[in-house]
């Protein structure tokens, strides 16, 4: 993977940018392919969530005897909403997106689970039905958490896909929940990386938990499945530095055609052999069984010659209507960007995004 070195890397705060957008920021359609009525429910549940990030904080504080009892009635209230594990460490700064205020002194991480079976097809719309739902419901869960901390008189705030206003994954590794593999995901020994995360930010005094080290980057040095695996060539050879910190890096731009083409992709989390040892091997057969039938080469080319074509100008619609499509011209058919949000072209974000990543503008 070539070295490379973004102004917004080095910048003091970070900027949220939807990952859809990153995906069309690069020229690609993020629903090049249909989703089934029940992953587009799913995904219509990750919207719903939002509306039940805040709420109201009751009046007398039902307090705790300490941090101890607090920590724990949280993690156990965590694991009833949803999560298989949860940590906490302290809101960083440094991870708040820029534009937002986050105010709270603890974040509450969650891992909520995926079924390997189902995440193990890669590249398929099965894929992506599952990250979709457990994102729903890791929304749910951090929604839930939220609101019965905010039962016991403390301010709390739920951060799931949609509306984060912070970087989860860096809180999530202070946090104690895994170490950053080189696919760019988390990995724990309990789940492997077959989770997604969520989290709640609160006053409620908790008692923190700190970073783990299971030994997984040491394997992650030697494995380079994911490497191999990966139809873009994407996931790097060595550590890179961003924000000062040396760590395994993704290239987007070359994810982003596989990510927008094919359900998101997450070959990189189907063939992880830690999803061999979570959950007491409950997956290892079927993990097994999936990647001795893969052949790689072969995966690989039929991949790459269906990926879509990239935009070449987008087309501004004149009128708005409820349930209009933004028009992408170039690539022959109507392209689909948002189902049913009317956006006034592009959204700012993709023009920032090439922007940061040095490419041209689309005009
Ligand atoms: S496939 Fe191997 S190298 Fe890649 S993240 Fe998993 S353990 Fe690390
Ligand atoms: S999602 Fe697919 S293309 Fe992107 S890094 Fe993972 S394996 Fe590579």
């Amino acid at each position: 993977m070539k070295q490379r070195n973004f102004p917004e890397w080095s910048a003091e705060q970070a900027e949220y940018v939807e990952p859809t957008q990153v995906v069309r920021s690069f020229g690609y359609d993020v629903f090049a392919n249909p989703v089934s009525d029940e992953a587009m429910q799913y995904n219509n549940d990750t919207f719903g969530c939002v509306l039940k990030v805040e709420g109201e904080i009751a009046q007398n504080k039902n307090a705790y005897e300490n941090e101890d009892a607090a920590s724990s009635d949280i993690k156990t209230m965590a694991e009833k909403f949803g999560a298989a594990r949860a940590g906490i460490t302290l809101v960083d700064q440094k991870y708040v997106y820029k534009g937002h205020d986050v105010p709270h002194r603890y974040a509450i991480l969650m891992a909520v689970p995926m079924d390997y079976d189902e995440i193990k097809f890669g590249a398929t719309e099965r894929h992506v039905k599952e990250v979709l739902k457990i994102y729903a419901e890791a929304g749910h869960t951090a929604a839930n958490l939220a609101e019965y901390i905010r039962d016991k008189g403390y301010p709390a705030r739920a951060h799931s896909l949609r509306f984060e206003q912070l970087m989860m994954l860096p809180h999530a590794i202070a946090a104690g929940l895994g170490e950053l593999g080189r696919h760019g995901s988390l990995i724990n020994r309990e789940l492997g990386c077959s989770f997604r995360l969520a989290c709640v930010t609160t006053d409620l005094p908790l008692k923190m938990d700190s970073a783990i080290d299971e030994g997984i980057d040491d394997v992650c040095v030697t494995c380079n499945v994911c490497t191999d695996h990966c139809p873009g060539d994407a996931i790097s050879g060595e550590k890179q530095t961003v924000r000062d910190e040396t760590r395994w890096l993704v290239d987007t731009e070359l994810c982003a055609p596989y990510w927008g083409s094919y359900y998101s992709c997450g070959i990189c989390l189907e063939v992880c052999p830690f999803n061999a040892k979570a959950l007491d091997g409950k997956y290892k057969k079927s993990f097994v069984e999936r990647i001795k039938q893969i052949d790689i080469a072969e995966r690989k080319a039929d991949l790459k010659s269906g990926l879509q074509q990239t935009w070449q100008f987008v087309e501004k619609p004149e009128e708005k209507e409820a349930g209009w499509r933004n028009r992408v011209k170039g690539k022959g058919d109507t392209a689909i960007l948002v189902g049913g949000v009317p956006m006034d072209g592009l959204p700012d974000e993709v023009y920032n995004m090439r922007e940061l990543m040095g490419m041209e503008k689309i005009s």
